[in-house]
């Protein structure tokens, strides 16, 4: 059985027929657009995915405020 790993966030995933998986060699479409975004010139800026990776950012400010 294959297994692919994801080169954006490095998840395995299992080998999915092309239906299964249109986003492949990425686990999933926000994968597919980091890679996009870095082809474009930007690592950070993603056009259509919400950022997770900084989700209380704006909390904390408002708390400690
Ligand atoms: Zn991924």
């Amino acid at each position: 059985m294959n297994s692919i790993r994801c080169p954006i966030c490095g998840r395995d995933m299992p080998a999915a027929g092309p239906g299964d998986w249109p986003d492949r060699p990425f686990c999933s479409s926000r994968c597919r657009l980091i890679d996009l975004g870095r082809w474009l010139g930007g690592d950070y800026c993603l056009p259509a995915a919400p950022s997770d990776t900084e989700p209380e950012s704006e909390a904390d400010e408002a708390e400690r405020n």
